[in-house]
């Protein structure tokens, strides 16, 4: 049978249409979430990111804010926006695009927002929340937006074999934390491999589910996947394409068309995790403007 494709783009819409409602029943309170998104320097990659979030918290009625920073901004300059920032009563989440200049430590930036507004969950606070399974804390996005796309696809991990390819802070460890912890839509047994793992093949070919986050073009072979296996790809890679009109086209890290045939179920890219990853981030968002507000959260 060939493999069921987890449409990331119709399920982030059903997340983010939940939290339009969610929104505008906070407005009925006086309440509106508030984003700020931090920018510095113009990489033209982030630049896109950060226009994207905008857009989408102007389409779900959360208030949001621009902060643009110049490619020579000093640690003092950033430093004074997040305090600035973590005093504004409007603004519920921060997030600081990465990657920064390198002037700037990215690490001492995250360690300066506040816990409370951290809604890309990178500080130490959050993470150390997660892995010890509090929910008062916030999930880091993209693996959030992944545990979202199983849940939403019937996909229950428990007892299941997940192998993650890629053990980065933003994706690998924090994939690894949800899915093994003791809790409905998670339970599952996690093998971690990375660069330095010996036999790496071996090991996906164990995965009943195998999420791939690397940052190579196509790395997972057919040949690296079980028969059935839930196959979710992360990856987002510009490979050229002189034919096409960008110069370029995005790419998994997974080779989409052979391992397909043999999946259960599989992303795609685009339109698989990428568009989650965002939806997350909303509902980090509201989330942050409940627990400010002493809402309770469902
Ligand atoms: P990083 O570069 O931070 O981490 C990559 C990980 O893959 C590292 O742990 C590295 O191992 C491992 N790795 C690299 N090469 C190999 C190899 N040949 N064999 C085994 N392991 C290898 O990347 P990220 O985690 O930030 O991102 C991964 C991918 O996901 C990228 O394509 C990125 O663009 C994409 N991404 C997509 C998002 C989305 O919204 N869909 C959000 C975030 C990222 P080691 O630690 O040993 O170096």
């Amino acid at each position: 049978m060939p493999a069921t494709i987890i449409d990331g783009k119709a399920i982030a819409a059903a997340v983010t249409s939940a939290l339009a409602e969610e929104v505008s029943q906070l407005k009925q309170q006086n309440l509106q979430p508030g984003l700020a998104v931090v920018l510095i320097g113009s990489d033209p990659a982030s630049q896109v990111y950060v226009n994207t979030k905008v857009k989408t918290c102007e389409k779900l009625g959360i208030y949001s804010e621009k902060h643009l920073l110049p490619e020579d901004a000093s640690m003092n300059d950033v430093l004074a926006l997040i305090d600035q920032l973590n005093c504004d009563p409007k603004i519920h989440g921060i997030l600081v695009q990465s990657p920064p200049p390198p002037q700037i430590d990215e690490e001492a930036v995250v360690a300066a927002i506040d816990p409370a507004k951290d809604v890309d969950c990178f500080h130490a606070e959050n993470v150390g929340k997660m892995l010890i399974g509090k929910t008062d804390g916030f999930f880091p996005c993209t693996p959030y937006g992944v545990m979202e796309l199983m849940a939403q696809s019937g996909i229950d991990p428990a007892g299941k074999h997940a192998v993650v390819v890629g053990r980065s802070n933003i994706v690998g460890k924090p994939m690894m934390a949800l899915l093994i912890q003791k809790c409905k839509g998670a339970n599952a047994t996690v093998t971690v491999v990375h660069s330095r793992t010996k036999n790496l093949p071996e090991l996906t070919r164990q995965g009943d589910i195998l999420i791939a986050a690397i940052g190579k073009p196509e790395f997972v072979t057919a040949d690296m996947v079980k028969d059935g296996a839930v196959v979710i790809d992360v990856g987002i890679n510009r490979v050229e394409a002189p034919d096409t009109p960008k110069g370029y086209r995005l790419c998994g890290d997974v080779k989409f068309d052979e391992v397909a045939p043999k999946a259960s179920f599989i992303t795609k890219v685009p339109g698989g995790v990428g568009p989650m990853t965002i939806a997350m981030l909303m509902r980090n968002a509201v989330k942050a403007c409940k627990m400010q507000n002493h809402i309770e959260i469902r």
